[in-house]
């Protein structure tokens, strides 16, 4: 096939972003700012679990608490309505029963207040807890913001710098049907196409062409394109 060395030049550039599509597909428009951004999106959410946990934990022991302060306030009554009674009961066997019942009523208010100061210790740090992770949420929050932010500068740069598709449409309005017709039934056939050729290697299939190839392909007029002996695709040399 004869192609143009200029020309040479611009089927080269069309092999080689046709290949780099092929390679990255889609990956090629997600911007490392964008991945960040994600990133970000995931621990967010980890930290709104973790902190929804930390919050339900803080509202347990309070329940907890007020459970114990109702239940301390039933047994001191209690122990009231023993003390009055007992001040008018005169039968032995009933002011027995009732001191009982006074002296366990008292063992039990001293059992609570020993789980009351346990509950307290416990939701100061279960508070702080809390606190923390409401405070790495909003930390969070605005890193996401500002990445945010990044992300779409960074798409709008990108998106300012020529889309791959125009910039394959341009190259191929530069050349020659008969070269691009040639060029696609040989991508069809190697997935390559066109590729250079840097004196020793194929860049289709980077095969290491023998000494007698490689002397044909460098002397080959300039306007013509060489084959791979190997894959078939053309070659392209550097200019002079
Ligand atoms: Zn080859």
């Amino acid at each position: 096939m004869k192609l143009d060395p200029k020309q040479q030049t611009i089927l080269l550039e069309l092999a080689n972003t046709e290949r780099s599509l092929d390679v990255v597909g889609d990956k090629a428009f997600v911007t490392p700012e964008r991945e960040e951004v994600d990133r970000l999106l995931k621990e967010q959410q980890r930290m709104l679990n973790a902190s929804a946990a930390a919050q339900m934990a803080v509202d347990d022991m309070e329940a907890e608490i007020l459970r114990i302060q109702e239940d301390e306030r039933k047994l001191r009554k209690r122990a009231a309505d023993d003390k009055a009674q007992l001040s008018a009961e005169l039968d032995e066997e009933r002011r027995r029963d009732l001191e009982h019942d006074r002296y366990s009523v008292k063992s039990r208010i001293a059992d609570l207040m020993g789980e009351l100061t346990e509950c307290h210790n416990q939701i100061h740090a279960l508070r702080n807890n809390r606190d923390n992770h409401g405070a790495r949420c909003d930390e969070i929050a605005r890193k996401l913001e500002a990445a945010q932010r990044a992300a779409e500068a960074a798409e709008a740069a990108s998106s300012a710098v020529q889309d791959p598709a125009e910039h394959i449409a341009d190259l191929r309005a530069q050349l020659p049907e008969n070269v691009l017709a040639e060029y696609e039934a040989q991508k069809n056939d190697s997935d390559v196409g066109a590729a250079d050729f840097n004196g020793r290697t194929c860049g289709g299939c980077y095969i290491v062409l023998s000494g007698a190839d490689q002397e044909r392909i460098r002397r080959a007029p300039a306007d013509e394109l060489p084959r791979c002996p190997e894959c078939g695709t053309y070659l392209i040399r550097k200019q002079a």
